[in-house]
């Protein structure tokens, strides 16, 4: 049985918080955590002194671009970039060309996504289709494999909601949604601010705060409701009061959101040109706070590839969208663990143990015995510059050049590495 041992780590569980330690992997398992284990015969040896060692990173929220657009990102240039950035599980949207909208696709990807380096679940279309219309067959996608519902890229219709929110809970699966009013968004393209400094159309803030407002009331009414990409103070807001009541909404946001405001967009950059928009510093800063609190439950990447020709149309004419699998651990060790708005073991909640518990991945998140041997380990004094070269067959990010700390050093799948060391 092929054995790893990670030495003198310092481990970050969600639930037990931080302890010096090492960690025996094998057969894909945890097998025994705890100080100056032996290494068994055989067994390789991986030094983690000075390094931090989580549980596996899970980013629930990646557009791996195929079926439709392979020349932003396939499933296999995904996966590639997940595990160069620590991430070793990853749920895909299923707005592709055509979407993963029936049983067949499903099936289809699924098998090709086969022996990628991490681990790849899918979401399925919550309406069919994805046309916004009438529910999909969700008991026929979830026996295909789905492992969530969602029509990202396009809001949850109002007139199907109850019953696509029940229907996800009879099944046990989470449905997703991505809150925005499209009628108040019309043609904006940056936040109110931002659209004024560039001569473009603006995206009014009311465009996620009335589509969150409605998903909150129909989750308290029907059942549990996960809300994308939050990037306002007024979502916030709602998520926290929400909570307090008791209503099952959890709440996502991304790395852009909580290290970038509008202010950063100083020319017409489409690198820079994301759904929902980036937002004044007040809500940039009640993003902060509602990581820290508890508010916010997962961070995830919303990692969106675009070809170079299509973001060079700018701000007018470039599709929606960043990418984020290689900068999600560096951004959060930067912006919320180095800079001391969360702990370290906030960070393994946010980033591991609620996404884990969002999908039902019981063996994921938690570094106690027993559990998958999936690990992100990080150098937290590693220091360079987001690099304009990426993993990812698109660099569509609007971060490049920026100096980071905590790169992955390596990234551990069912007890094997799959990446190691800087790239
Ligand atoms: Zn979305």
């Amino acid at each position: 049985m092929p054995r790893l041992l990670i030495k003198n780590a310092l481990l970050i569980d969600p639930v037990l918080g931080e302890s010096r330690g090492d960690l025996l992997l094998a057969g894909g398992k945890i097998l025994r955590a705890g100080r100056k284990l032996a290494p068994p015969h055989g067994c390789e040896v991986f030094d983690a002194s000075g390094l931090w060692v989580f549980p596996g990173f899970i980013d629930i929220h990646v557009h791996a671009r195929e079926p439709g657009a392979e020349a932003a990102e396939t499933l296999a240039s995904a996966a590639l970039a997940a595990a160069a950035g620590g991430i070793t599980s990853m749920l895909l949207m299923p707005n592709t060309s055509p979407p993963i909208a029936s049983p067949a696709l499903l099936r289809k990807y699924a098998a090709r996504a086969k022996g990628l380096p991490v681990n790849v679940y899918f979401s399925a279309a919550a309406t069919a289709w994805r046309a916004g219309g009438e529910p999909s067959c969700l008991a026929a996608l979830k026996k295909a494999g789905a492992r969530a519902f969602t029509d990202d890229g396009s809001c949850l219709p109002g007139g199907a909601l109850a019953g696509l929110i029940k229907g996800a809970a009879a099944l046990g699966l989470p449905l997703l949604d991505h809150p925005e009013d499209f009628s108040r968004t019309a043609a904006g393209v940056a936040a109110p601010a931002a659209a004024r400094r560039l001569g473009l159309a603006p995206i009014p803030p009311e465009a996620e705060a009335f589509a969150v407002l409605r998903d909150i009331l129909a989750a308290a009414s029907h059942g549990p409701l996960h809300l994308q990409h939050l990037s306002l103070a007024a979502s916030v807001a709602a998520l926290r009061r929400a909570k307090k009541l008791g209503w099952p909404v959890t709440g996502e946001t991304c790395p852009h959101y909580f290290s970038l405001s509008e202010r950063a967009i100083r020319k017409d950059d489409a690198n820079f040109k994301m759904k929902p928009p980036l937002r004044p510093e007040a809500d940039r800063r009640a993003v902060l706070r509602g990581l820290a609190d508890g508010t916010i439950d997962i961070i995830a990447s919303d990692h969106a590839p675009h070809e170079r020709r299509l973001k060079e149309k700018g701000f007018a004419g470039a599709p929606f969208g960043v990418i984020g699998l290689e900068t999600l651990a560096a951004l959060c060790v930067t912006k919320l663990v180095l800079e001391e708005h969360i702990s370290k073991t906030r960070l393994a909640r946010l980033l591991s143990a609620n996404p884990a518990a969002l999908l039902g991945l019981k063996n994921k998140g938690s570094l106690r015995p027993g559990r998958d041997a999936d690990l992100t380990i990080i150098d937290p004094r590693r220091r360079r510059r987001v690099p304009e070269k990426f993993v990812s067959k698109s660099s569509n990010s609007p971060f490049t050049g920026l100096p980071l700390s905590g790169w992955p050093a390596a990234a551990v799948v069912a007890g094997k590495i799959v990446r190691s060391g800087i790239c």
